[in-house]
């Protein structure tokens, strides 16, 4: 089986590796196609590009789009796409500028909820100022020694409920399916065993996903179960869905499982690599 990672982070986004360096540890995983897609961002994709072919690594341009689909954040990833295009680049762009804000708002929340300095805490960890993140966050809470991991930060902190929740606005599910396609790429929705969704919720995710040219879910991926690898396998095909395989690295020793190094797709779903010229 080809040996494709789609989804990994950087410090351009959440990630603590460079763009080239997460490359090196692709390539040295055995990882043949490989994409960086940074939260919201693409200016990692320079880096990432030559650093892959210096590897004699195929070098996929991605990005990973922050949206808000019926009151909850989804995260669609886009592959193949032109990053110097200027209705993504711009879209992008807006979809970043809420963050510091947020961030802040975070902070202060965390503040009362006896966590002082929040804001310089994560920003120790920011490699981007325009792409302030939970996760970063979640690190100055694990380095305070308050949780473990990352699992029990988002467990306790930082999410629906939790202190240091702030909801927010992202971009919608047409605007991101758009800026990818206009940029030429193909739209996958991430890990969609994430979200708590019904079926009934996942159905109408998926058909508003199709009908505004959204082709690919997300099958194997370290934010996904062993179990919902083979029902996402099932939903791509109900759903005439090709499937899609990434890790989700952000960091070594913090993510779920390394580059490259998941189980192949299921063979009953079609890769979305299957039309690619390698
Ligand atoms: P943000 O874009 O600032 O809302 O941060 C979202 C990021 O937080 C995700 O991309 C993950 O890296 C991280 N994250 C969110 N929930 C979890 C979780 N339950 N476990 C681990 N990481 C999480
Ligand atoms: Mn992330
Ligand atoms: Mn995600
Ligand atoms: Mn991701």
């Amino acid at each position: 089986m080809l040996n494709a990672d789609l989804h990994s982070h950087s410090t351009v986004s959440d990630g603590l590796l460079r763009p080239a360096e997460v490359a090196a540890r692709a390539s040295a995983n055995g990882v043949q196609v490989w994409a960086l897609t940074d939260h919201d961002e693409v200016s990692g994709l320079a880096e990432a590009r030559e650093a892959a072919a210096a590897l004699g690594m195929k070098h996929i341009p991605g990005v990973e789009i922050s949206i808000t689909w019926a009151g909850v954040t989804v995260h669609i990833v886009g592959l193949r796409i032109d990053e110097t295009n200027e209705d993504l680049v711009k879209g992008l762009a807006l979809t970043r500028s809420g963050r510091e804000r947020r961030a802040r708002e975070m902070a202060q929340q965390l503040a009362n909820a006896g966590i002082p300095d929040a804001f310089e805490g994560a920003l120790k960890f920011v490699g981007n100022p325009d792409l302030i993140s939970r996760t970063h966050f979640a690190r100055y809470i694990i380095e305070l020694g308050i949780q473990d991991d990352i699992g029990g930060v988002f467990r306790n902190y930082l999410t629906e409920g939790k202190p240091g929740y702030v909801p927010h606005r992202w971009a919608t599910l047409k605007e991101a399916v758009s800026w990818i396609r206009g940029a030429g790429g193909i739209a996958i929705v991430a890990h969609p065993g994430r979200y708590g969704f019904t079926d009934l919720q996942l159905d109408a995710l998926l058909n508003e996903f199709k009908q505004l040219g959204g082709v690919g879910v997300e099958v194997v991926t370290g934010s996904h179960t062993v179990d919902e690898y083979d029902q996402f396998a099932k939903v791509a095909r109900n759903y005439g869905l090709l499937a899609s395989r990434g890790s989700d690295f952000h960091a070594p020793g913090e993510s779920n499982v390394d580059l490259g190094k998941l189980p192949p797709l299921p063979a009953t779903v079609v890769p979305v690599w299957h039309n690619w010229q390698l």
